[in-house]
């Protein structure tokens, strides 16, 4: 009989190569998701810890024996649900806005409170804190405007010259519909739309400190004219230009029978997935 995989071998089979000396790319989820480990003298940075299921810090181990410093790019399942492998872990104040995504029940297949610490200490980062991993290797922690979620981070690394950005500019597509599974977390589509362009402008401001946009979803790096072209998709949006396609070509989103209130908007390399009506409310105007 064929056998199913089981759900830690689905959440917790993981790669990594190493991209640059004291630079991990770690995949999983079939290689569509990133994660990534900064090597510094003294200390390794873990950015991000999967989905929860209760291997990763013995797979991190095995790739740096320096002491972990541990941190999310956001507060989302896929990201934070394996928080409670590590005593403690860095994130943006806008976290508990975004919780109820990985912990409202059914949000992800593992039951976290068996984790080694469920109860683990978070540590609030703010614009400008910076992680200090020795060797001159400094990470520096940005706050970014709520535009994919409410709790994104990025951190610039200036030595290696690397800019990691969460989901805020993905591979493929940005999603911006509201996805926090929290019904009192606030959302306005054209404040989120004025924040995705208002992020790229930062990022394009410092653009001289790194070479490498680095997300955390199918695929890596961007370029910086990718990056710039989020700028140009919310301008067309607003000035109606922008392509709103009905068909999202995303198979997996699209079981999803909420899938059919969404669209994807292009407008020349680059898209988004956001509810039709958020579109409307602007498109054009
Ligand atoms: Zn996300």
């Amino acid at each position: 009989m064929e056998q199913q995989p089981s759900l830690e071998q689905i959440f917790g089979s993981y790669t990594a190569w190493e991209a640059k000396e004291g630079t991990w790319f770690l995949n999983f989820m079939n290689g569509s998701e990133n994660m990534y480990l900064l090597e510094g003298a003294d200390r390794a940075l873990l950015i991000d810890t999967g989905y929860g299921a209760g291997n990763l810090r013995k797979f991190v181990e095995k790739l740096t024996d320096k002491p972990l410093v541990v941190v999310n790019t956001h507060f989302h399942p896929d990201h934070a649900a394996g928080n409670g492998e590590f005593e403690e872990v860095g994130m943006s104040g806008g976290w508990s806005l975004d919780a109820p995504s990985v912990t409202s029940s059914g949000a992800v297949p593992f039951d976290l409170t068996k984790l080694p610490c469920p109860g683990y200490k978070k540590v609030i980062l703010k614009d400008g804190d910076t992680i200090d991993l020795g060797g001159g290797r400094v990470i520096e922690v940005w706050e970014v405007k709520p535009a994919h979620c409410n709790s994104s981070l990025f951190f610039l690394d200036r030595k290696e010259r690397m800019l990691f950005t969460g989901d805020e500019y993905e591979c493929q597509q940005t999603i911006m519909f509201d996805n926090s599974n929290n019904p009192d977390a606030p959302y306005d589509g054209k404040e989120r739309l004025d924040n995705l362009k208002e992020n790229a402008l930062r990022i394009l401001g410092e653009a001289d400190a790194f070479d490498w946009v680095l997300p955390n979803h199918n695929g890596y790096p961007l370029t910086k004219s990718y990056v710039e072209a989020y700028v140009g998709l919310v301008d067309a949006i607003y000035a109606g230009t922008a392509v709103i396609e009905e068909k999202l070509n995303h198979p997996y989103i699209e079981m999803d029978p909420k899938a059919r209130e969404l669209c994807r908007v292009r407008f020349g390399r680059v898209s988004i997935f956001m509810k039709k009506e958020e579109v409307q409310k602007v498109y054009g105007k």
